[in-house]
């Protein structure tokens, strides 16, 4: 097949064959705990559920603007202003089939052939390819677990280049859980101003925090900041929404235009019912969330407290999102039946064929060493996943 040289530029997942070992292990009939889940465990709060009901049996179920139904984007203003002091108008903000989709279309209106994109590693898997798909040089950069995964100021002022366009942020972040603080986004939104480039913040996770800590969005800084931020968002973590497909941006109103017309000659406009139940998400009652974070913190407890009981095995302890990304790089260089393990994913490969317990390797994050533990997953399988771990790491010469 002769196929398109942008298709294939794109660099495969290298944790395709893991995940596919996964699923014909299950399929087999062996019993996988898996550790992979990228998305909550909990369901769709049953208010949301019922709004879209309504909407199907009222016959909401037609085409809607491009860019989502004001009653959508009024929600998405209201959330802004309740949560973060942020006023945005409607022009600014547009509403995509999930928030992949919002970072889809921005990097399609803003990229260049050539531009360059810095992305902090460990970084979530589909930024340099979208950055690659439109054209534009991911610029990774480096951050360390004793820095908590977050780049300083410094770091970010020297990988600023006449062809840098914007920075890509995400916090807190998957997969390391990080989450900057008011002062160290201050410091960073310095050099964003002063280099006159974009920051796109991804705030899928900013709800799901851990022990209070108290969240800034960088657009909240000041008015100048904000002017340079682009922020994506979405439903699908905060309310266990990920099939249904909403996802919003909210930036400078020419940007938004661009990303609506691009839009417009792709998807069109996001699911008319979950556009419906996504305004329900955001302006009906909180407490489901919650609760889920709660959960979730004291799964993180758990997690972290377990893995870092595992011999060679130190984990960073997340203060969002839900995923763990333990440090087993002591791990390389010991041998199973004098098989060495060499990388991140062998170490994942040996875990998944002599435990059954199925993590995602850091190779595919930019971080080689780490694996990620997803914990949106019940306790007694972090329990019994954990226990098989340890089992595994005792059976290592
Ligand atoms: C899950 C996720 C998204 C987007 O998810 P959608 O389901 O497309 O809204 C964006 N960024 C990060 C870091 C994520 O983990």
């Amino acid at each position: 097949m002769d196929l398109s040289e942008r298709v294939r530029q794109l660099s495969p997942s290298p944790t395709l064959a893991i995940t596919a070992k996964a699923v014909a292990m299950r399929a087999e009939g062996l019993d996988v705990i898996s550790f992979g889940a990228g998305e909550p465990d909990f369901d769709t709060p049953r208010h949301i559920k019922e709004v879209a009901i309504q909407a199907i049996d009222g016959g909401f179920t037609k085409y809607t603007p491009v860019g989502g139904i004001d009653e959508l984007k009024d929600a998405i203003i209201e959330k802004f202003k309740r949560d973060n002091g942020l006023h945005y108008e409607r022009p600014q903000i547009l509403v995509s089939c999930g928030g992949k989709h919002s970072i889809y279309n921005l990097a399609q209106a803003l990229f260049d052939k050539g531009d360059e994109v810095i992305i902090p590693a460990p970084y979530w898997v589909s930024y340099p390819p979208i950055a690659e798909l439109a054209g534009a040089t991911p610029v990774i950069l480096k951050t360390s677990e004793e820095k908590g995964f977050r780049i300083s100021p410094e770091q970010l002022r020297e990988a600023i280049s006449p062809r840098t366009k914007a920075l890509i942020l995400n916090s807190p972040c998957n997969p390391t859980g990080s989450v900057y603080n008011r002062e160290e986004l201050e410091a960073l939104a310095q050099v964003i101003l002063e280099k006159g480039i974009y920051v796109i913040s991804d705030e899928i996770y900013e709800k799901i925090v851990f022990d209070d800590f108290p969240y800034t969005s960088i657009a909240s800084l000041d008015k100048a900041v904000a002017e340079r931020t682009i922020i994506v968002h979405g439903v699908s973590k905060t309310y266990a929404m990920t099939g249904w497909r909403i996802g919003y941006t909210a930036g400078p109103a020419g940007l938004i235009q661009a990303m609506t017309s691009i839009q417009s000659q792709s998807t069109s406009n996001p699911t008319s019912i979950a556009q419906k139940a996504a305004t329900e998400a955001l302006s009906g009652p909180q407490e489901p969330v919650g609760e889920m974070v709660q959960a979730f913190q004291k799964r993180r407890d758990l997690i972290v407290r377990r893995l870092n009981a595992i011999e060679g095995v130190s984990c960073f302890n997340p203060q969002g999102a839900f995923y763990a990304f333990p440090n087993f790089s002591p791990w390389l260089g010991r041998t199973h039946e004098s098989q060495k393990l060499t990388n991140s994913v062998e170490v994942a490969d040996y875990l998944l064929t002599n435990a059954h317990v199925a993590l995602v390797p850091g190779l595919s994050f930019g971080a080689e060493g780490y694996q990620r533990l997803s914990f949106a997953t019940s306790t007694e399988n972090i329990e019994k996943g954990l226990d098989r771990i340890e089992e595994a790491s005792s059976r290592l010469e």
